[in-house]
């Protein structure tokens, strides 16, 4: 048997084949696996658990089904969908993972990240990720009535777009202090994240430990599946 890692879907209604791919990935390939990961980014947005739109409910009913197939899933938040509580694991018949976690399979140990949390140089980006990310700061967001928080959602989304496209794209991928220091922390030799949409497996030292950082694509374009069995982490590309 095999765990499944994917990150970064990005599922929105403006890109419905995303979305229809994604479920045709969970009646398929997904069906034979033991176990699917999603380590963020599943959704373009969330705006809280009562989130009813009818593309993403209708994700959530697939991932529910194959929760119910006797699949385990787990969920990580991404830096678009930091929002998921109880309901949401309810609804998907999923487990909330923190992140970074580490997650033991196979006789490997693997930590788990969605990746955003790793881009330490880009300081304006860590500075929102500290206010969206505080308990506080989610409770007077999720007691906004729904309407108001999807538009204070989109312009989220209109702001990150510019941000993204103005900083420098080496600002933009992984610290690679910050990614040694995470591993030098966990004593755990492999990495597993998403988020920089720059598919690849890096080879790393830390104090004489050789350690491996796989990155999973983006879903849409990149295809990337992180395959997990007893011949340990293969990246692989499915074709688009
Ligand atoms: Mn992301």
């Amino acid at each position: 048997m095999t765990a499944l890692v994917v990150s970064d879907l990005h599922i929105d209604a403006a890109q419905p084949q995303i979305g229809a791919q994604f479920i045709g990935f969970l009646e398929g390939e997904a069906r034979g696996a033991e176990a699917l990961y999603v380590l963020g980014d599943l959704f373009e947005s969330w705006i809280g658990d009562d989130d009813d739109d009818p593309h993403r409910r209708a994700v959530i009913a697939a991932l529910r089904a194959l929760s119910d197939s006797g699949v385990a899933l787990y969920l990580q938040c991404g830096n678009r969908d930091f929002l998921y509580g109880a309901r949401f694991e309810r609804d998907t018949g999923g487990e909330l993972l923190a992140d970074p976690v580490i997650v033991s399979r196979h006789g490997r140990r693997a930590l788990l990240a969605h990746g955003d949390a790793l881009c330490t140089d880009d300081v304006p980006y860590q500075r929102l990720r500290a206010l969206v990310r505080d308990k506080a700061w989610q409770s007077a967001f999720l007691r906004l009535g729904r309407p108001t928080r999807q538009l204070l959602a989109d312009e989220a989304r209109s702001g990150s777009r510019a941000h993204t496209a103005q900083q420098q794209t080496m600002l933009m991928d992984v610290n690679p202090a910050t990614v040694e220091a995470l591993l030098r922390a966990s004593g755990v030799d492999t990495l597993v994240h998403g988020h920089t949409h720059r598919p690849g497996v890096h080879t790393l030292e830390v104090d004489g430990r050789t350690c491996t950082r796989f990155v999973t694509g983006d879903w849409y374009t990149q295809g990337s599946v992180l395959c997990w069995d007893d011949a340990g982490l293969r990246l692989e590309t499915r074709p688009r």
